[in-house]
């Protein structure tokens, strides 16, 4: 059977050439990189490359990126590790409703232990208003955390805005970058940001590795304590392979960006409008121009998200729901419950989210099997009879 993955916000395959970077280091170059010796030269060398193309795709200093085990670690250090440092100074932090449960629950943990949490809403594109930001923000604001784009709907935040607001009354500024990096720009001098989060394998690299990127200056907590790796702030013997491969995948990531980037959204307008055209009572989740060029949200009226993924999963094609369904409860997702989407529109909502391995083909294929699944859920649905 065909098969064709379109969930790259979940998880993407692995860049031939990323395994192939890797796979010395798990062989010959076992070295451990705070070794004094050869091999621990070479992986120490090797770890070093890597953050340097880290830092190149990100425009930052390579002093300034930290390895991490992922984006959902990236975003714990950045939070929890600057609220614990710097807890004399304030006790309150502004995020937003619509963020990764990797940014949610630090911030929930921490409100737990006495700060004071703002969750800012969204417009019904997924956008934050720079002027809910400045409204939040009081005497006692330390952190801000707004993520530069949505991984359930796509849209981008005026993350450049958002920084400035915050630099300009003298609060560190964290942005959850993990769907936007390698999709779009991002470029920390420009964002002006303090600290940013990325995640190997939403850029084609491996699972397990991520980096925070920590403004030089800025000062955290670590969450892990042992050895001196990663300036003190991150311990533990180095993941030398996933190091490898993350800086191979951020070194195509620049360099092939813009033009995947460009195929990638053609294709997806492409499913867009071939969706918007065969199958009525639809509805386009996320915004029209800012967002991201992979990501094509979609609420179809009278059915399941559920039901539809299952559906295509037998005919090969793997999508994911914007709800995220846990241990059998059904729970429309908080993302478009803060757009504003009707809880029933919201269970009927379905991510495609492209990548690199999508053809044309792909698409065509999609546009032949969707509709008539649609057309028979909604048949079998109570809340559709009488269209
Ligand atoms: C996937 C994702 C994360 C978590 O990254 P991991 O490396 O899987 O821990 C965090 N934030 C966003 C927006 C994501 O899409």
């Amino acid at each position: 059977m065909r098969r064709v993955y379109m969930d790259h916000n979940a998880t993407c395959p692995m860049d031939e050439r990323v395994i192939e970077a890797m796979i010395p280091y798990f062989e010959e170059k076992f070295g451990n990189a705070s070794s004094l010796h050869s091999f621990g030269r070479e992986a120490r060398d090797a770890v070093e490359k890597a953050r340097e193309e880290v830092a190149r795709l990100l425009n930052a200093e390579p002093q300034e990126i930290i390895f991490t085990s992922g984006g959902t670690e990236s975003n714990n250090l950045a939070i929890k590790g600057y609220c614990w440092r710097n807890r004399e100074r304030g006790n309150h932090i502004i995020t937003t409703k619509i963020e990764h449960h990797a940014v949610l629950n630090p911030v929930k943990q921490l409100e737990k232990e006495g700060f004071r949490v703002t969750y800012l809403p969204v417009d019904k594109y997924g956008r934050v208003d720079l002027e809910d930001l400045k409204k939040a923000i009081t005497r006692e604001t330390i952190l801000v955390s707004i993520m530069m784009a949505n991984n359930e709907v796509g849209t981008i935040e005026p993350i450049r805005e958002l920084a400035k607001i915050s630099q300009e009354r003298g609060i560190a500024f964290h942005t959850d970058a993990v769907q936007a990096v390698g999709k779009i720009k991002v470029d920390v001098k420009k964002l002006g940001v303090d600290f940013l989060s990325l995640s190997g394998h939403k850029i084609y690299g491996p699972k397990g590795i991520g980096v925070l990127y920590i403004k030089k200056g800025r000062k955290i907590e670590p969450l892990i304590t042992g050895g001196h790796h990663e300036k003190n702030l991150r311990a533990g013997t180095e993941n030398v392979p996933a190091i490898v491969g993350l800086g191979e995948a951020a070194k195509i990531a620049r360099k092939e960006w813009k033009e995947e980037s460009e195929r990638i959204k053609n294709l997806r307008d492409k499913l867009e409008k071939g969706i918007l055209e065969r199958i009525p009572y639809v509805r386009i989740n996320g915004h029209p121009q800012y967002r991201l060029p992979n990501t094509l949200n979609v609420s179809f009226e009278y059915v399941e998200g559920e039901s539809i993924i299952l559906n295509l999963d037998l005919e090969g094609i793997a999508v994911s729901s914007g709800s995220a369904c846990t241990s059998g409860t059904l729970e429309p997702s908080h993302v478009l419950m803060a757009m504003g989407v009707p809880a029933v529109t919201a269970q009927g909502s379905v991510r495609f989210s492209l990548g690199k391995d999508n053809r044309e083909e792909d698409i065509d294929y999609l546009l032949e099997v969707l509709p008539p699944i649609i057309e028979r859920l909604r048949k079998m649905s109570p809340l559709y009879s009488g269209k």
